[in-house]
């Protein structure tokens, strides 16, 4: 199990909780600006997701561990990004899978299922690790959260 440091996101909330996830998956950048991203190839993506809140649900979870495993990892592990057509619509260059597109459909993603939690739980963080060199942070907005 590999452990690494995380940026930390500055926040006021009570209760944070950090899940991380290794997905083996493939991609290609279908853009001139992309050089040889444009050939499909494949990462084992780290993704961090950070969750806070002020208050736990019933079961004194701010979120489950499982369920965020499910929004992202099910449906992402060895899988081809580019068929994602409901995360990743590949004739928007703002949609194709870079790392930060991951990390913004992921944030998307998980947050659509936190609100309907009666507790509302905040996305503040997604990490995504797409080399042992390279690593993209989404954060909202201050006033998306
Ligand atoms: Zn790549």
């Amino acid at each position: 199990m590999m452990h690494q440091l995380y940026p930390q996101v500055w926040h006021d909330y009570r209760y944070e909780l950090n899940k991380d996830m290794h997905i083996a998956a493939a991609h290609f950048i279908p853009h001139e600006a992309a050089g040889s991203c444009a050939n499909v190839h494949g990462h084992t993506y780290i993704v961090n997701v950070t969750v806070a809140g002020d208050e736990l649900d019933e079961s004194g979870f701010l979120v489950n561990f499982q369920t965020l495993k499910q929004l992202v990892h099910r449906k992402l592990d060895h899988t081809l990004l580019n068929d994602h057509s409901d995360w990743f619509d590949g004739h928007d260059p703002n949609r194709f899978p870079t790392s930060e597109v991951v990390a913004r459909t992921i944030y998307e993603t998980i947050q659509r299922y936190l609100d309907t939690l009666p507790h509302k739980p905040k996305c503040l963080q997604v990490f995504v690790r797409e080399t042992p060199t390279s690593y993209v942070v989404y954060r909202p907005k201050a006033g998306e959260r």
